[in-house]
């Protein structure tokens, strides 16, 4: 199944009261290929959104991809190797399902916390402390 019919269908059982959230835009990735490196270009505007750390995005998006990455001058993402723009964002969208969503609302208003020397995810909307594997 193609991921935006996935995401039509989840929007369909979802109840109304979810669905007023989702005017929350999802970051979009600006990426491009040059020579066999993909760049992404506003990879700093894309933290801004998701406020979540640099280096735990930039060890999300090299894992998954499997290839190495680096951060040049200007702020952007650099990954050894040539990927889409789509493939980029599935991946940003991917981290944004699971270390962004609060798990119970499915709200992005959560931030990173420590309790007990476990990083976990507190959302601000409905009050929910979640543990998330990988933050
Ligand atoms: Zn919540």
């Amino acid at each position: 199944m193609d991921y935006e019919k996935m995401v039509d269908r989840l929007y369909a059982v979802l109840p109304a009261e979810t669905k007023r959230h989702e005017r929350f835009e999802m970051p979009q990735a600006e990426s491009f290929i040059q020579g066999n490196k993909t760049v992404v270009r506003n990879f700093a505007s894309v933290l801004k959104i998701i406020k979540r750390e640099r280096k735990h995005l930039f060890k999300f998006l090299a894992k998954e991809t499997a290839t190495s990455a680096a951060i040049d001058d200007s702020n952007r993402l650099v990954l050894n190797g040539k990927f889409s723009r789509e493939q980029v964002n599935k991946l940003v969208s991917d981290y944004f399902s699971q270390f962004v969503l609060c798990p119970e609302c499915k709200k992005p208003d959560t931030k990173v916390v420590e309790k007990q020397g476990v990083r976990m995810l507190k959302c601000e909307a409905c009050g929910a402390i979640s543990s998330v594997k990988g933050l």
